[in-house]
């Protein structure tokens, strides 16, 4: 069996066992300690922009806390993109609260406004209006920033800010994972860094960020005798793998310009088959392009493809399905537009590692050629 080539490995700089072998030799293996803390201050430098980031267990745990952050309860509705990965709702089922999903537009693939603006005045006249708005750069590429805020002000509903996807992307020169009210990224092992499992909320102050790590650290009060007024949960992220993040962060914007030189590598090797299309970047967007992904003509086509590349060893995957075709998410009413539906049956995700060699982006783009 020919040595197989995976969609977004993790990729280790080596930088990121100095820091490991520091937290040994202090004995800081904990959920806490300077590896955390300096972590954290890396990301707050990357990300400028009065940023304040509390590293917790998971990406998905930093939207469970961000909706905690913004009172969200039983029954409420949440907003969210469709056209994204179940990590970015799941956390508004855990609350008992209810998904409203929206559909997205050609330009970015993301939110579109304006079903978001339809689904926003709907609620309102069904006597509820949205608590919050969930947003997403899916696959690295920024939203309509300026466009979806405008409505969360407008309307006067929180933006968190799903950047899951998008650390290193910018939109009009500000780094994603700073546009929201609140946002988050994740560090698992298929994200651009990893710390093998991890992510962050990003406040926009630092009241907010010590509130996360309260209830990131088991909400215990200011006693000596565990009281808990709070529900709280065991969200904060292991000073093992801040760690394997302090690495990873020194080696971001060579990853960020590997990627996008693979997403060009493919470009321009494929876009004279007039049958593929690619997502460029909208006026103002810069992709750290997570994943490259191309659109074929039809779902036969896109399956011909995958299986085409799975015989070579070779991981492709379709697109994200979106939300609203998800069985566990049946009972949520949604605003849709046909875009995401198209996206899923057409698109599909090809290997972009920072770790990939030519050869093998030459090897693919080979057996694309021969399938037209
Ligand atoms: C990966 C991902 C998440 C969840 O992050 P985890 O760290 O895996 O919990 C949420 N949203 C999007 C868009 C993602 O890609």
């Amino acid at each position: 069996m020919k040595p197989k080539i995976w969609l977004s490995p993790p990729h280790m700089c080596g930088e990121e066992q100095k820091f490991i072998s520091q937290a040994f030799s202090t004995n800081w293996i904990a959920p806490l300690g300077p590896n955390v803390d300096g972590f954290e201050s890396d990301i707050e430098s990357y990300l400028q922009n009065d940023c304040h980031v509390a590293a917790l267990s998971s990406g998905t745990a930093a939207i469970h806390l961000a909706l905690i952050l913004l009172g969200i309860e039983s029954n409420d509705e949440v907003i969210c993109q469709s056209f994204t990965f179940s990590g970015s709702a799941n956390p508004i089922l855990y609350l008992g609260a209810t998904p409203i999903f929206i559909d997205s537009e050609k330009n970015s693939w993301n939110l579109c406004p304006e079903q978001l603006e339809i689904a926003i005045t709907d609620r309102i006249s069904k006597g509820k209006k949205p608590k919050a708005i969930i947003a997403v750069h899916l696959y690295g590429m920024p939203y309509q920033t300026e466009a979806i805020n405008r409505i969360g002000r407008n309307y006067d509903i929180p933006i968190i800010e799903d950047s899951a996807e998008a650390l290193g992307s910018s939109r009009h020169n500000v780094k994603c994972g700073s546009l929201g009210d609140l946002s988050i990224l994740s560090f698992n092992g298929n994200k651009i860094i990893t710390t093998s499992g991890g992510g962050a909320l990003i406040a926009k102050n630092i009241d907010t960020k010590k509130r996360a790590i309260f209830l990131a650290t088991q909400a215990r009060d200011e006693d000596i005798a565990y009281l808990h007024s709070n529900i709280g949960f065991n969200y904060r992220m292991s000073n093992i793998l801040a760690g394997i993040g302090r690495g990873q962060m020194t080696a971001l914007e060579s990853y960020v310009t590997k990627r996008r030189f693979i997403f060009d590598y493919y470009e321009q090797n494929l876009s004279h088959i007039k049958e593929l299309e690619f997502l460029h970047e909208a006026d103002g967007n810069y992709s750290n392009r997570w994943l490259s992904c191309f659109l074929t003509p039809n779902y036969e086509n896109r399956e011909m493809l995958r299986i085409r590349l799975s015989k070579e060893n070779i991981e492709s995957r379709p697109l994200w399905r979106p939300l609203h075709q998800q069985p566990i998410f049946k009972n949520s009413p949604s605003y849709l537009n046909g875009i995401s539906d198209d996206l899923f049956d057409r698109g599909l995700c090809l290997p972009s590692g920072s770790n990939i060699t030519t050869k093998d982006l030459d090897k693919i783009i080979s057996i694309i050629k021969a399938c037209f």
